[in-house]
């Protein structure tokens, strides 16, 4: 039989809804051969969800503490892991043998089918601490091993820095050492700040940019296109406004 791949996203606000969209336009203007799912919670309204419809193959609902039921009480206490648990949801999706996670907050800017030649787990360095991954952008295995496993980790160590990037690091501990491999060049995982933390890198390589990322506190829909100056940002814009149905321009 086939073998599926996917795509996946997460949104829990009908903010980060918005930049789900963009994440799945843009993966399909590209021209993706992959299916590409969005897991959103059950606040996510109807009307919504039906836009998220036009921009995924697929919407998948995920408990925001979907963690089973054995472990629930002990999640009592640890509001903090709520979106770090919906985030390892993904590894849920066992219908595909390879996923590609993006956050909400990414932009993609050509095809990067070619992700999923990589294996579990690969991803970019944090620009913030390279040693780290950046977990925006990751190849993963879907496995209910490795789901109950993660799980069992943030409960027992919780996360370092409260949020997904802090338990899949300290639970893929050996990744900035272990495999060359499965290290993504950074233009897989672009923060829009490296543009001014090392500019005459961002000079020489940032055309060479494949996926965005808007991280840190403000996102792009909570700025306006012209407001900073970036070409990212306005081609955010341009992604999100841009009519569905243009595809491969
Ligand atoms: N996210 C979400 N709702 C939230 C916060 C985060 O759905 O309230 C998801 C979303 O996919 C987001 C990802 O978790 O892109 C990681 O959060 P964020 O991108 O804000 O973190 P950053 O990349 O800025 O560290
Ligand atoms: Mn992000």
């Amino acid at each position: 039989s086939k073998t599926r791949e996917a795509f996946v996203t997460l949104a829990t606000t009908e903010s980060y809804c918005k930049g789900a969209t963009v994440v799945g336009k843009s993966l399909r203007r590209h021209g993706t051969t992959r299916e590409t799912v969005v897991m959103v919670t059950p606040n996510i309204s109807e009307a919504t969800r039906t836009s998220l419809w036009r921009a995924f193959d697929r919407v998948v609902l995920v408990d925001a503490l979907d963690s089973g039921d054995g472990v629930r009480l002990a999640l009592l206490g640890r509001p903090e892991l709520g979106v770090t648990f919906t985030k390892i949801h993904c590894w849920t999706l066992t219908e595909y043998s390879k996923g590609v996670f993006l956050d909400a907050d990414t932009l993609v800017l050509c095809n990067v089918d070619e992700l999923f030649d990589r294996e579990e787990l690969s991803a970019a360095p944090d620009p913030g601490w390279p040693d780290c991954f950046n977990s925006g952008v990751f190849v993963f295995r879907p496995s209910l091993e490795t789901h109950g496993r993660l799980v069992e980790h943030a409960l027992r160590q919780g996360s370092f820095d409260g949020g997904d990037q802090g338990l899949l690091n300290s639970f893929f501990s050996r990744w900035s050492v272990e495999n060359i491999d499965r290290h993504l060049p950074f233009v897989y995982n672009l923060s829009s700040s490296s543009l001014y933390s090392y500019r005459p890198a961002f000079t020489r390589f940032g055309h060479d940019a494949k996926i965005v990322h808007f991280l840190g506190s403000v996102k792009p829909w909570n700025q306006s296109r012209g407001g900073s100056g970036s070409d990212f940002l306005s081609l955010w814009w341009d992604e999100y406004q841009r009519e569905a149905g243009r595809s491969q321009e």
